[in-house]
C-alpha cells in the first residue's frame, strides 16, 4: 500500500448509517476521506436492525440537537432519495391512546409537535382513528395523526450514501478495527487491527455501540454506552394490509414503545422492546419477549392473531446516560464525535453529517465542495418501484420468496461496495429473507457467493 493511500483529510471510524452519511458529506465537500469499519461489511452494527421509520421529529425533545438533526436529516432524505434510487413510502403515522390517562396526554403531544415545527400534526377522535384503521381494537380512546412519518429501506439508505461517496473518490476499509491512535503534528495515525495504519488530519468517531471505547483514543469519554436492545416480530406479507399507517403508542420517557408498522418490503412488524445489556455486538431474540410482543400486537390489532410469523430480529441502540445525541468537535485534538445516536439515527444521519460539516468548517477550515458529483443509484428492493423479476428477459430467480434474480445477487457480489458477508448480501438483495428464510435458496446463494465472500469457500 503506497503512502498516498494511507493519508487522508478525514478518517471516519464506523460504517453504520451515520459513518456512511459522514463519508458522503465530507467527500462531496471536496475532502479526501476514508471510512474504516471493523466488520467484514458496512451496516453491521446498530444500523442493521431498526424499525425503518423516517421520523419527522414531532416527538423529539424541543431544543435538542437530536431534533435539529432529525429535522435536517428528514429534509435531506426527501431532497436526495429519488436521485439515489431510494424509496419513500408516505404512510403517515397514527399515535393511539388506549386509556383515558393516555388520551389526556394527546393535546400535549400535538403542542410539542407544533413547537418542533411539525405543524400538520393534529388530534383526532376515537371514531376517526377507527375510520382510518378499522382493524384496530374498538377500545381505542383517541389519537394523533402525523402525516409526515414515512417508511424507508433501512439498508439501501446507508448503502447509497457510501456508494455515492466511493463514486466520488471516498475510500472504504473493511475488516479494519481501529485499535488506537497517535495524534502528532496536527495529524492522526490510526492503528488498525488487521490492516496498515491510516493517517488523517481529522478523525470522526461514528462507532455506534463502541463510541465510548473509540472516544477514549482522543480523551476520557464523557459518555458511556449501554446498548439498548430492541426485538421485533416480522409477519408474513398477507398481514401487510392489516394497517395502513404506522401505529404508535403514547411514548414514555425511556422509549417510543411498541409500534405496529408495515415495512418497505411488504411485511408487517411489531416491536421493538427496550432492554439494556452489556454486550455490544450480539443482539439475540428471546421467545418470551417475542410472545409478549405478539400478544401486545394482537391486543391492538386483533386480526394479527391469525397472521403467520416469518421471522424475528433484534437491534442494539447506542444509548448513553444522556437522552440527546453526543456530537461535539475537539479542535485541539482534530476530532469530531457523533456518539449516542440512539433511536433516530436512520433519519438523523444526513442531518448529523451536515452538522459535523458545520463543526469542521468552524474549527478546521473552509471546504470546496465538488462542482458536479456523480449520483449512482442503488438497486430497488421494494415493491413501491419496479423490480428486476418483473422485467422481460430477466435472469433466473434464485430466491423465490423475495423474487431475487441471479443478476441481482451477482451485482451485489461485485463492484466498489460488494457484499462482504452473507448478512451483507441479504441486506443488499433480500435473498434468504422471505418466508422460508433461506431453506430453499441458501445452497444456490452460497454457491454464487463462495468465490466472492472470504471464508465461504472453506465453510
Ligand atoms: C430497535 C431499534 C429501532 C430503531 N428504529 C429506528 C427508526 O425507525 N428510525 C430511525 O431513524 N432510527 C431508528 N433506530 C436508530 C438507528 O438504527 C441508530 O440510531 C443508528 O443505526 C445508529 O447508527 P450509527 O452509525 O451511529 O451506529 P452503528 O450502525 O452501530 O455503526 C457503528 C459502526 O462502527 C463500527 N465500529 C465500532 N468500533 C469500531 C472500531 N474500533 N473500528 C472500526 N469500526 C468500528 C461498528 O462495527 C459499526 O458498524 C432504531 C434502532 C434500534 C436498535
Amino acid at each position: 500500500m503506497s503512502q498516498a493511500d494511507t493519508s487522508f483529510d478525514i478518517a471516519v471510524i464506523g460504517a453504520g448509517v451515520v459513518g456512511c452519511a459522514a463519508l458522503r458529506e465530507f467527500t462531496l465537500a471536496g475532502l479526501r476521506c476514508v471510512l474504516i469499519e471493523r466488520e467484514a461489511d458496512i451496516i453491521s452494527g446498530a444500523s442493521k436492525g431498526n424499525s425503518a421509520i423516517l421520523h419527522t421529529g414531532f416527538d423529539a425533545t424541543p431544543g435538542s440537537l437530536e431534533l435539529d438533526c432529525v429535522r435536517e436529516g428528514y429534509r435531506l432524505y426527501r431532497e436526495i432519495h429519488a436521485r439515489l434510487g431510494l424509496p419513500l413510502l408516505e404512510s403517515g403515522a397514527m399515535l393511539v391512546a388506549w386509556s383515558e390517562e393516555e388520551r389526556e396526554k394527546l393535546p400535549g403531544i400535538v403542542a410539542q409537535a407544533h413547537q418542533n415545527g411539525v405543524g400538520d400534526v393534529c388530534q383526532i377522535s376515537a371514531g376517526e382513528v377507527l375510520a382510518r384503521e378499522p382493524g384496530l381494537a374498538g377500545s381505542v380512546k383517541g389519537g394523533v395523526w402525523i402525516p409526515g412519518e414515512s417508511l424507508i429501506d433501512p439498508w439501501s439508505a446507508p448503502l447509497a450514501y457510501a456508494l455515492q461517496a466511493l463514486a466520488n473518490g471516498g475510500v472504504l476499509r473493511r475488516d479494519a478495527e481501529v485499535a488506537g491512535g497517535d495524534f502528532r503534528d496536527g495529524a492522526w495515525t490510526l492503528a488498525l487491527r488487521g490492516a496498515a495504519p491510516v493517517c488523517a488530519r481529522v478523525v470522526l468517531n461514528c462507532a455506534g455501540n463502541f463510541g465510548d471505547l473509540v472516544e477514549a483514543i482522543a480523551r476520557p469519554s464523557p459518555f458511556s454506552i449501554t446498548p439498548r436492545k430492541g426485538q421485533f416480530v416480522v409477519y408474513d406479507k398477507p398481514a401487510h394490509d392489516l394497517v395502513h399507517a404506522i401505529i404508535l403508542p403514547v411514548p414514555t420517557a425511556r422509549t417510543k414503545g411498541v409500534v405496529i408498522t408495515r415495512t418497505a418490503f411488504g411485511n408487517l412488524l411489531v416491536g421493538p422492546t427496550a432492554e439494556d445489556q452489556a454486550e455490544r455486538r450480539l443482539a439475540t431474540t428471546e421467545a418470551a419477549s417475542l410472545q409478549a410482543l405478539h400478544e401486545a400486537g394482537c391486543r391492538m390489532l386483533p386480526a394479527l392473531a391469525g397472521a403467520q410469523i416469518t421471522t424475528a430480529y433484534a437491534g442494539l441502540r447506542p444509548a448513553t446516560q444522556f437522552k440527546d445525541y453526543q456530537i461535539e468537535a475537539l479542535p485541539e485534538r482534530n476530532w469530531i464525535t457523533a456518539g449516542g445516536i440512539r433511536s433516530t439515527g436512520l433519519t438523523g444521519a444526513l442531518g448529523i453529517a451536515r452538522h459535523m460539516r458545520g463543526l469542521y468548517e468552524r474549527h478546521f477550515g473552509a471546504l470546496r465542495p465538488l462542482a458536479d458529483p456523480l449520483w449512482p443509484r442503488v438497486p430497488n428492493l421494494t415493491e413501491a418501484l419496479a423490480r428486476p423479476y418483473a422485467r422481460p428477459g430477466r435472469s433466473e430467480i434464485i430466491c423465490h420468496c423475495e423474487l431475487v434474480t441471479r443478476d441481482e445477487i451477482a451485482a451485489a457480489l461485485t463492484g466498489p461496495l460488494a457484499a462482504g458477508s452473507i448478512g451483507g448480501l441479504r441486506r443488499r438483495t433480500r435473498c434468504m429473507m422471505g418466508r422460508c428464510q433461506g431453506f430453499y435458496c441458501s445452497r444456490r446463494v452460497l454457491e454464487l457467493a463462495a468465490p466472492h465472500i472470504r471464508g465461504l469457500a472453506d465453510a
